[in-house]
């Protein structure tokens, strides 16, 4: 196994034993239940934007599997204290990089440690999985509702 499949490995395990954030927001009106049919993971997100479009707060809870549960529990993570702006622009990178149309390794992006998810672009099945917890997230940022991963 590679350096950088072991890490992802630890991260998942971890984040899927401990996740982070792992709770509801009550008083917001930005919250959204995403749903990924082909694998049955649920995550809700929820959000708090404070004036300037900073996020003060983002957790979830849902059930579903390691992926999508880790991805869900980093982005949380990652987020607080992110504007909305940069958080759009993550969620495209993100987005990019594990449908493999950006490489971190040679590519400049603003990923951080959420290179991680990089391995997912080799399960084809896994995309949607790792993407879920993002797609929730735009839709809460625009709205409360629900979104199902087509
Ligand atoms: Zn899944």
């Amino acid at each position: 196994m590679s350096y950088q499949n072991e890490l992802y490995q630890q991260v998942i395990l971890d984040h899927n034993k401990n996740p982070r954030n792992f709770r509801e927001i009550g008083d917001t009106a930005h919250s959204c239940n995403g749903h990924n049919p082909l694998c049955g993971d649920k995550i809700n997100i929820y959000l708090k934007i404070a004036p300037g479009d900073v996020i003060e707060d983002v957790s979830f809870t849902g059930s579903g599997c390691a992926i999508s549960k880790a991805s869900a529990s980093l982005m949380t993570t990652f987020l607080k204290g992110k504007t909305l702006a940069e958080a759009k622009v993550v969620f495209e990178e993100f987005h990019k990089m594990v449908l493999g149309d950006l490489d971190p390794a040679t590519q400049q992006h603003h990923l951080g440690k959420l290179t991680i998810f990089q391995g997912v672009r080799e399960f084809s099945s896994r995309i949607k999985c790792a993407s879920l917890a993002w797609h929730t997230l735009i839709c809460a940022i625009d709205k409360t509702g629900e979104t199902t991963m087509e």
